[in-house]
This record gives structure tokens, C-alpha cells and sequence, in this order.
């Protein structure tokens, strides 16, 4: 069964609001074992509207509009429905009745257009909106939801009114199955050219796969739909275990929301080891993640934030014949930096940064970007070098999570470093 949902704003087109109700709609219809096939975003314009509902109701089993229910001169969504369907409006008296009580509980006053929001149109069910003053519309022959664009109205009304009606409408809907893998130390294009390259052997109409990247790495979401939840969720399991086969050293969650600091986090705590931070160009970005966490104290001792030259000669005790020889952002430093850190504060692991975050600072042979993440624990003892070269805010950010994702494989026993890093040692 396929779905279209058509959200009605300007707002949404010009880059004013974000469209969180597409987002949560199609959520809420594929939960439910709809095919959200398309989202159409519209501006308050008559004929865009009437050429979007037209192509929704010849194309889609289901269509859920939101936006411009509202009383004011750009909210014209009813009248173009009343002249696509050719009827009239009518006053509903209980709508009516409802807004005025709640205008006189709120003390405002009801003002002339306010009358509007209680015309319906003469082919719908009301909806009653309980979380605001617009009712919603459900056409029933032609299984059309309108709704407010207000998102906790939107929200109350397909929960509470539009739910039970495709509950009824589509009685033998399918199931579906929705499951998250979250993956790190890889690029997306890697991941699907070279990884999980087969994957189009698992894919038909009733499984999807989808790449999300962001900042921490790749979350890869599978859908799945069959006559019910159970099959549906029998149905992927051999595609999950491609992807554990395929890409299993990359992936540090199978959670849809869990981050990679509470996963190293639960390493730490389960493996009883404690960590210590040395921070340069990340600037305690490291730090900060670690105790994003509830409970970090148990397995966190602390981070040094050395900035400068002068930082990490005393309180990190590095050399001031290396610094000269090297440079701050090399290799030894990096080195030096974890292994102090390690020693001067009785911690098991010890992670440090240096590098050139940008976007000055950079020289020919040291360009933005060029970052050294240093690694200690006993009888383990590398530097790794980045080439991030983004902005400054994601080299520190990109640095950060990959000091994260060497210390999670490091607990995990995975030999491989994110990106196919090399080791280099002393
Ligand atoms: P009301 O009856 O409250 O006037 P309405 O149906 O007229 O509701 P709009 O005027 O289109 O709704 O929008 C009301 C508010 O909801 C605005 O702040 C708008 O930015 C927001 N909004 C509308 N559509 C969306 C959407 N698709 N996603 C997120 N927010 C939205
Ligand atoms: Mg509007």
C-alpha cells in the first residue's frame, strides 16, 4: 500500500521552518507497514495544491496532507479542496461550539475569522483536534487525512484519529520491521562500493536500505514489510548477517540512537579500565564526549588540555629537544603525550591529540588537517596520522571520534584502525 504525504507551507520552501512533519509521518506509516512512496512540499498556492492532490489520489492508496487549515489569508488549503471535489463548506456547529468554550477558557477573544476554522467541507469526516482550534479532515472515498500544520495538532491527530482509520481502512496491511546499524571508521562511499557491494541481492520491494552518514559516521537503516511484524523481521535476517560478516569491524552499535562515547563508555566499565585524555588541537573535545556520559567518573580519571608549547613541556613532561626537532604536530609528540599522560596520572589507557585544526597555521609539508592521535596502553604503544583537512570545527570533531573509535576497537580486540590507519611505533 503507498502513501503520499503533501506538506503545504511556503515556510517549508523558503528555508524558514524545517519540515519535521514529512519526517515524522513517514515514520509513523511505515511503522504501521505503509509505503511511504513520496513526500510532495508545496507553497500556499492554489494550483500547486490542487495538482498535488491530484496526482496523490490517482497515484497513492493513502494520502495525508498538513498546512493551511489555519484562519489567516494564507491558509487556503480548504478552499482548494472545496473546488477540487466540487462541494460546498458548511459551519460545524460542535467544532464551533469547542473553539469558542476554549477561546472564553483562555480568555481571548473570538474574532470573525475565527468562524472559518469551523467550516468543514460537505464530503469529510471531522476530525476533533484536541490539541488546538482546527479540526482535521478525513475523506473517506477517498482516503485523504487534512490536517493542521502545527505539528503537535498534526501529531495528536494521526495518532488518535488517522491511525484507527487506516487501522480500518487497510485491514490487512502488512507488518513491518525497522533496525538500525551504526557504523564508524569508514566513508560511505567505501562502505557500499567495496563492503556491503552484494547488497542489492537482499533488496527488493519489501526491503530498503538506507545510508544516513553524520558527523560520528553511517548509520545504516533496513525496513522491512511482510504480512506481519515477526516475518517481516524473519525476512532481513540473513541481510543482517551480511552486514555483520561484511562490515562487522565498523560497527559499534546496533541501537538506533546509541553514540560511540557510550559504547566505549561500556567497554571501559566491562573490560575495568580506566582512561586518561591528552588533549592539543581537539581542545578537550575528547574529554567532552567521554563525559557526555552518565557515570564517566567510574572510568574517566581526567584530561590534560596542553595547548601550548609551554603546556606540554609541564604538565605532560614532553621534550623540549623533540618539540624542536619535530614540531608539535608530529609523531613523538603524539607519543610522548599518551605515554605521560598514562604514567604522571595511573590510568590504563591514555589517548592524545596534536594537529592543525585550520584554517591558518598550515605549512607544505603540515597542511590543515594534518592531525597525530596517539594511543597507550600496556604494551601497546602507535601514533596514527589524519589527513582530515575540512573546516576546524570538523577536523576537532572528525579527531575526536576516531580517538573514540581506536580505543573501542582497542577494547573490542579488533586489530584493524578506522580508515585502514597504519600504526606507526616508536
Ligand atoms: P493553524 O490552524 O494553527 O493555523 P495551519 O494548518 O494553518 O494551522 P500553518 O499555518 O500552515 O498551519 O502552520 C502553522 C505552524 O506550523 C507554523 O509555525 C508552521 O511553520 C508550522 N508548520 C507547518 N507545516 C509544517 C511542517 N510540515 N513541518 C513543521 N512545521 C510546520
Ligand atoms: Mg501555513
Amino acid at each position: 500500500m503507498i502513501a503520499h504525504v503533501i506538506t503545504i507551507g511556503t515556510e517549508l520552501l523558503i528555508g524558514d521552518t524545517v519540515n519535521t512533519n514529512a519526517t515524522w509521518i513517514g515514520l509513523l506509516l511505515t511503522e504501521r507497514g505503509l509505503k511511504c512512496e513520496k513526500v510532495i512540499t508545496i507553497g500556499d498556492e492554489p494550483d500547486q495544491i490542487i495538482d498535488a492532490l491530484d496526482q496523490s489520489l490517482k497515484q497513492a492508496n493513502l494520502t495525508i496532507m498538513t498546512g493551511g487549515l489555519g484562519p489567516t489569508h494564507d491558509d487556503i488549503t480548504k478552499k482548494c479542496l472545496a473546488s477540487y471535489f466540487g462541494v460546498k463548506m458548511k459551519r460545524h456547529e460542535p467544532t464551533l461550539q469547542y473553539i469558542q468554550d476554549s477561546f472564553k477558557k483562555r480568555n481571548i477573544t473570538f474574532s470573525r475569522s475565527n468562524y472559518g476554522q469551523a467550516d468543514i467541507l460537505e464530503n469529510c469526516d471531522v476530525m476533533p483536534n484536541k490539541a488546538g482550534t482546527a479540526p482535521g479532515m478525513w475523506f473517506p472515498g477517498h482516503n485523504l487525512a487534512v490536517l493542521p500544520g502545527v505539528p503537535s495538532e498534526m501529531k495528536y491527530l494521526m495518532k488518535h484519529e488517522v491511525a484507527p482509520r487506516i487501522k480500518s481502512t487497510f485491514p490487512k496491511l502488512a507488518g513491518s520491521y525497522t533496525r538500525y546499524f551504526q557504523l564508524t571508521g569508514i566513508g560511505e562511499s567505501t562502505l557500499s562500493d567495496l563492503n556491503l557491494k552484494e547488497v542489492s541481492d537482499y533488496l527488493n520491494d519489501q526491503v530498503d536500505l538506507a545510508f544516513l552518514p553524520h558527523t560520528s559516521g553511517i548509520t545504516l537503516r533496513i525496513t522491512s514489510r511482510a504480512k506481519n511484524r515477526d516475518e517481516a523481521k524473519k525476512r532481513v535476517r540473513p541481510f543482517e548477517d551480511h552486514i555483520r560478516r561484511k562490515a562487522g569491524e565498523f560497527i559499534y552499535s546496533e541501537e538506533k540512537d546509541e553514540e560511540l562515547n557510550l559504547v566505549v563508555g561500556r567497554l571501559l566499565t566491562e573490560n575495568n579500565r580506566t582512561l586518561v585524555t591528552a588533549e592539543s588541537c581537539t581542545g578537550g573535545f575528547v574529554a567532552n564526549y567521554i563525559t557526555d556520559v552518565d557515570g564517566s567518573s567510574s572510568y574517566f580519571n581526567g584530561g590534560i588540555l596542553a595547548y601550548s608549547n609551554a603546556m606540554k613541556i609541564k604538565l605532560l613532561g614532553v621534550s623540549e629537544n623533540i618539540l624542536k626537532k619535530y614540531g608539535a604536530v608530529s609523531k613523538p609528540v603524539a607519543l610522548q603525550m599518551a605515554k605521560a599522560a598514562a604514567k604522571n596520572h595511573d590510568s590504563d589507557i591514555s589517548i592524545s591529540t596534536t594537529g592543525i585544526a585550520g584554517p591558518g597555521g598550515g605549512t607544505a609539508s603540515k597542511p590543515v588537517g594534518t592531525v597525530w592521535v596517539g594511543y597507550w596502553s600496556k604494551g601497546d604503544h602507535f601514533a596514527v596520522k589524519l589527513d582530515l583537512n575540512k573546516g576546524r570545527m570538523l577536523n576537532k570533531e572528525r579527531t575526536a571520534i576516531i580517538a573514540l573509535d581506536i580505543i573501542r576497537r582497542k577494547l573490542n580486540g579488533i586489530e584493524n584502525l578506522p580508515y585502514g590507519l597504519q600504526p606507526e611505533f616508536p
